[in-house]
């Protein structure tokens, strides 16, 4: 009795979180015609008129040109977290030294702007989805550089393992989190700092627990403000996927 009311919660749960799945990819995919619209429009309104407009109508313009921006980067994040799903994982061995070597590929550009220093050492070879665990590191990697303070950002990338499944830990020496927030940031749109100070879409740890899930892992925070942050995650030996009712 008891069992059967809980497997209908879940079924229930999974197929809410399907729909919602859903609507976040349709709404950002259609969102982004007439967003390159908006942007097209300015760009030609700038190019075109740049002498007639004055001042002011400058800086209005340029402000629209930053808000398009703004919303372009959510809508790709949420077409990002939108498009991991269990369905999409093909599992095979994946050198982790070569992701973390593309993962500083891909973030040359912050590395080399912020003089961040970042130790590995070997890692090993794990059973999962190249892309997705690319996107991991990229997303836990630039969060250690943009959350900085006013000190080189220093970030040490190490790994412990059971007999059960990997322990990743990137460590960063930035702002740190307070403990009230360890849980909440990895849900969907939650961030501690404001907007002001730190772009961003409150995206990137929602699809790193997407993925580490995916991976049969866990996530989580050992911080304090001030004191910089350790992001823990596993990834599961054996090929499993947590997003399954049965686990609910
Ligand atoms: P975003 O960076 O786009 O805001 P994330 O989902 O990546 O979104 O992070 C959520 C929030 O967690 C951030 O807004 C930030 O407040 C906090 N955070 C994430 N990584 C770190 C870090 N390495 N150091 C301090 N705070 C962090």
């Amino acid at each position: 009795e008891l069992h059967e009311s809980i497997r209908r919660q879940s079924e229930k749960l999974l197929q809410s979180n399907e729909e919602l799945e859903r609507f976040a990819y349709v709404a950002s995919h259609d969102l982004q015609e007439p967003l390159r619209m908006v942007t097209s429009f300015l760009q030609l309104l700038k190019k075109k008129y740049d002498q007639q407009l004055d001042e002011t109508a400058q800086k209005y313009i340029n402000f629209a040109v930053d808000g398009a921006n703004r919303m372009k980067t959510l809508i790709l994040d949420l077409l990002e977290f939108s498009r991991i799903s269990s369905l999409a994982v093909d599992h095979t061995v994946i050198d982790l030294t070569e992701v973390v070597k593309k993962t500083r590929m891909v973030l040359k550009s912050v590395i080399d702007e912020s003089h961040a220093k970042i130790n590995v050492s070997v890692l090993p070879k794990v059973c999962g989805n190249e892309s997705q665990l690319l996107q991991l590191f990229q997303n836990l990697v630039s969060n250690a550089i943009k959350y900085r303070d006013l000190s080189i950002p220093e970030i040490e990338i190490t790994y412990s393992e059971t007999p059960q499944q990997w322990q990743f830990c990137v460590h960063d020496n930035g702002i740190g989190i307070d403990a009230d927030y360890h849980d909440k940031i990895f849900i969907i749109f939650q961030r501690l700092h404001n907007k002001k100070d730190y772009s961003g879409t409150g995206i990137g740890l929602a699809i790193c627990k997407k993925i580490v899930q995916l991976h049969g892992g866990n996530i989580w925070v050992e911080s304090s403000k001030g004191k910089g942050s350790k992001f823990y995650f596993t990834i599961s030996k054996f090929q499993t996927s947590a997003i399954d009712g049965s686990k609910l």
